[in-house]
């Protein structure tokens, strides 16, 4: 794996916590954003998948990939 920012190869793999529900991590969701009357965001019946964040050690730079 390389980053897309500096070419460096050395990315230290990670993930992004969500705090505000559920199992407390963020994923992908296939299409866009719509919300519903109580402002939350629709996904019944979406795709979902995992989203993992490797962190370049050289820029800081985020590569992130769904699933
Ligand atoms: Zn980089």
């Amino acid at each position: 794996m390389r980053c897309s920012q500096c070419g460096a190869t050395d990315l230290e793999p990670g993930w992004l916590p969500e705090w505000g529900q559920d199992g407390g991590y963020t994923r992908w969701v296939a299409g866009a954003l719509k919300l519903g009357v109580l402002g939350r965001a629709k996904i019944f019946r979406r795709k979902k998948l995992t989203v993992s964040a490797f962190r370049c050690q050289r820029c800081s730079h985020l590569e992130l990939f769904a699933g």
